[in-house]
């Protein structure tokens, strides 16, 4: 058994959390490899230190004075040393780092050391061997991870040492300067580590016990999922649930290692499971995400259904402006070409015109619409559940503008005005999963 654990910034905001990610830690041997981001915020006021970081560069750049947010940085880190007792010496870190600041730092240099001093105190306060992970995640100069050669950095760098602390967020170019991932990416950094040993199971540690049935932000008190799949993951991810960093699942799914995503802050909850396959039957519906800012694009012609091509030459349409489609749903005569309205608002006119003018047909076009996705590998082969999901919309009058499903059964695709958006959810949520 072994594991990657990897904490975010808000399970690594002060002195109390460091304290409950080292009980954590400790309290399973198999945690051997820790995956820190930088201190996050200890309040919904406060600011990430990544964020300060950004900010601090900027000033380097502009030559703004920096002074008051060099102080913050510096406190907030010798702040956590102190209040730990840990025996690592940040200051000096933290003085060599101030001589290097000029006005052509680079940024991804700089704003990886958040990453970098929060995982030395963590190392140091785990007593576990810290490992720079510029030394592991190789990339080359086009940005593409260098596999073979991670992977060997990884596994000698944990043969040696076997309980190791490493920085999330980045890496080194073949030259080794820094490569900085994008946000959120030191969920990157433990799957990558998680595939490169092949481990039992990678732990994501953050402020939430799981993946939300829902949004909490519309449904009160949602439930956490158990298990979920990486492909239903994907599906709500995609419509707008934010769980992981986009690129998390494709390294630990190529040898079907388990995410766990668990609370720091409520260690004794079991969290969501994502894998590969799950067994548990006892829901239908796994979750349901949506977003809004949809439009369609309505083409309606007489006798559209027998034009051989005419579908083609509408999308090709699309595709000339490199708008990317979200659905087509269509009838006989007439059909719609679902978008988000960011793809078309600098050419919504255009396409208009041009869709009238080649397909000789009628368009208008309307905004505001949302989509809502019933996600569900259960739904499969099972009857009833449209059913369901008409007669919670039709009790709170919400009218439904489209519909869509694909052909592996595990979503459905309701669109709706966005006015109703918020409503949709809850009711389905209501109806389907409590
Ligand atoms: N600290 C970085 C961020 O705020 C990376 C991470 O937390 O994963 O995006």
């Amino acid at each position: 058994m072994l594991t990657v654990a990897k904490f975010g910034g808000s399970s690594l905001s002060n002195a109390t959390q460091f304290q409950k990610v080292k009980n954590i830690v400790l309290s399973d041997p198999t945690r051997q490899i820790v995956v820190c981001s930088a201190l996050g915020k200890r309040d919904k006021s406060d600011t990430k230190i990544t964020d300060l970081l950004y900010i601090l560069h900027a000033h380097l750049k502009f030559s703004v004075p920096y002074g008051d947010i060099w102080e913050m940085l510096y406190n907030r880190f010798v702040g956590v040393k102190n209040d730990l007792g840990i025996d690592y010496d940040i200051e000096e870190d933290l003085n060599s780092l101030k001589a290097e600041l000029n006005k052509t730092i680079s940024e991804e240099y700089l704003v990886s050391r958040g990453e970098y001093l929060t995982s030395k105190l963590m190392a140091s306060f785990l007593g576990y061997t810290w490992v720079d992970a510029k030394d592991l995640l190789r990339y080359n100069y086009d940005g593409k991870l260098d596999e073979e050669l991670t992977e060997k950095n990884v596994k000698i760098a944990f043969s040696k040492d076997r309980k190791i602390v490493v920085p999330g967020f980045y890496g080194a170019y073949p030259n080794g300067s820094v490569k900085l991932l994008s946000r959120g990416g030191s969920d990157v950094t433990g799957a990558i580590l998680a595939k490169c040993l092949n481990v039992t199971v990678y732990e994501n540690w953050t402020d939430v016990s799981g993946v939300l049935s829902a949004d909490p932000r519309i449904v009160k008190n949602p439930k956490a999922i158990k298990e979920i799949t990486y492909a239903e993951l994907r599906e709500l991810s995609y419509m707008g649930a934010s769980v992981l960093h986009e690129e998390t699942v494709y390294p630990v799914q190529q040898l079907n290692i388990p995410i766990n995503l668990r609370n720091t802050n409520e260690p004794d909850n079991p969290g969501t499971v994502i894998r590969e396959v799950c067994t548990d039957t006892t829901n239908t519906v796994t979750g349901i995400a949506g977003k809004k800012d949809f439009c369609a694009f309505n083409i309606f012609k007489d006798h559209m259904s027998n034009e051989v091509g005419f579908m083609a030459k509408a999308l090709s349409l699309f595709q000339k402006y490199e708008v990317s489609i979200e659905h087509v749903p269509s009838g006989i005569d007439s059909f719609s070409v679902v978008v988000p309205y960011s793809q078309v608002e600098k050419c919504q006119y255009e396409l208009v015109t041009e869709l009238k003018r080649d397909l000789d047909a009628e368009v208008t076009l309307e905004r505001d619409l949302a989509l809502v996705a019933v996600v569900g590998r259960n739904m499969a082969k099972r009857a009833g559940i449209c059913g369901e999901i008409f007669q919670a919309l039709g009790k709170n009058k919400i009218n439904v503008r489209l519909l869509a499903q694909g052909p592996q059964e595990l979503n459905i695709i309701i669109g709706v005005q966005a006015v109703d958006y918020e409503n949709t959810i809850d009711s389905l949520y209501h109806a389907l999963i409590k």
